[in-house]
């Protein structure tokens, strides 16, 4: 992928994000794109940096260490998106300014208490499985209202929303289903923590549907940097 390719993605990207917006008459500015740079070069996000992206997530901590100290001279925003072990949770605590994937509460409390004090309280999302079946990750949606409990009462973290990754579908009708389910959700908890204002859904093959749902980050991977080999 040159350089030139990745800003035309970049654009489009920007352009699908506005005209879905405007069809669910949102305010653009309320949808952030989040790029997904696993398995890209430092040198890819640096593109996108100064193309105007500047938050980034990351599924692999060592991959994300290093593309960070590469990038340090730049003011970015890193998104931990990835499945988190448990002796991983220092170093996101210390690194990440947004976690995704926080579907225990025992992570939940590590990355409360590993949270550096010199930094603001670590943004966090509960990642949802929606569907049982197609994934490991996630707490079931019944079980989200006692993780919310738990996590709400930890210093160093700011519950901030709800994350989801359906099951894969062209059908256009499931998908809305799908992130209908997790913007219900969202305003079910919404009456325990009011404070709750994100939606993390959608990435490249249906970031419109996720819009039309109230995504507020959109994490678009493949569209912006190309396909993944593997
Ligand atoms: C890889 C990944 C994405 C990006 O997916 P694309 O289809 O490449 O846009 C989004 N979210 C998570 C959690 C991912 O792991």
């Amino acid at each position: 992928m040159n350089q030139q390719q990745l800003i035309d993605n970049i654009a489009k990207v920007s352009s699908r994000v506005r005209l879905a917006a405007q069809k669910s008459q949102r305010k653009e500015c309320d949808i952030r794109v989040l790029a997904v740079s696993k398995t890209r070069p430092a040198e890819a996000i640096r593109v996108a940096a100064q193309a105007g992206l500047n938050e980034f997530g990351e599924n692999y901590l060592q991959e994300a260490l290093d593309k960070m100290a590469d990038l340090k001279d730049l003011n970015l925003v890193w998104h931990f998106i990835g499945p988190i072990q448990s002796n991983k949770t220092r170093a996101i605590a210390e690194h990440f300014q947004w976690v995704h994937s926080v579907d225990r509460l025992k992570i939940a409390r590590r990355l409360s208490e590993q949270r550096p004090d010199n930094l603001d309280p670590l943004n966090i999302c509960l990642q949802i499985n929606l569907s049982s079946e197609a994934s490991k990750s996630g707490v079931a949606p019944q079980q989200a209202a006692e993780l919310l409990r738990g996590a709400a009462e930890l210093q160093r973290i700011r519950v901030r929303g709800l994350m989801a990754i359906p099951a894969p579908t062209d059908d256009e009708a499931q998908q809305r289903r799908n992130f209908a389910r997790l913007r219900e959700l969202l305003e079910t908890l919404k009456q325990q923590m009011p404070a709750l204002d994100t939606l993390s859904m959608g990435m490249s093959a249906d970031l419109e549907s996720a819009i039309a749902e109230g995504a507020t980050i959109v994490r678009i991977g493949t569209d912006l940097f190309g396909a993944r080999d593997g």
